[in-house]
């Protein structure tokens, strides 16, 4: 009666695989002298290739646009809102640029006016839409704060009849007449226009 030496098992100390008990010895001496346990993963790693493994698994990742090591858990992290050179579009012009300039760049971005067709007055882009919000009773029209180009495509789209309505005679005496103040670039082409006739 012969039992096989495939059927009993022992536990490899080194790498707790089931090998063999005809073989745990030979297997033994192999496993341990080159196989090691990566202490990251625990993964059993060929050891000449235990760099490769940490390097390829495990090591932070040098981030391309800043140059900063960044570990793997916070790679996502990093690219997507902490990444100081990633690129972000401007709110107001739409565009893209470092987060690093951003700040800067919005703060004088944000202070340039932009015309309110309703209340004929010029609005700061930063305040435009709590102006619309505030004065309007929405947002629509507004320099929206939007990465989408297509919706800024729209918006300029909508605002081209209106400037050109706004330099109509008719418009600019309508104007006056409404708000009852001549603002100083509309009173300068009435002028022209009454000097051109004469
Ligand atoms: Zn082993
Ligand atoms: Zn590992
Ligand atoms: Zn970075
Ligand atoms: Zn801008
Ligand atoms: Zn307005």
């Amino acid at each position: 009666m012969e039992i096989t030496s495939e059927s009993i098992t022992s536990t490899c100390s080194h790498c707790q695989r089931d090998i063999p008990t005809s073989n745990i010895d030979l297997h033994y001496a192999h496993c341990s002298r080159n196989l090691q346990k990566c202490a990251i993963c625990g993964d059993m790693i060929p050891r000449k290739h235990a760099d490769d493994h940490y390097n390829e698994s495990h090591a932070p990742l040098d981030c391309s646009l800043c140059s900063e090591k960044v570990e793997r858990e916070l790679w996502s992290l990093h690219k997507g809102e902490r990444c100081p050179q990633r690129i972000i579009t401007c709110e107001y012009c739409e565009f893209p640029l470092p987060a690093v300039d951003l700040l800067k760049h919005q703060e004088i971005c944000g202070n340039r006016t932009e015309y309110c067709d309703i209340c004929h007055k010029y609005v700061r882009l930063r305040e435009r839409i709590y102006h619309d919000i505030q004065f309007h009773g929405n947002s629509a029209g507004a320099a929206e704060p939007s990465r989408d180009v297509g919706t800024a495509e729209r918006e300029r789209a909508q605002r081209r009849p209106a400037r050109a309505q706004r330099s109509s005679h008719r418009r600019i005496l309508l104007t006056v007449a409404v708000t009852g103040a001549v603002v100083a670039i509309g009173s300068f082409f009435l002028q022209k226009r009454v000097d051109g006739r004469q």
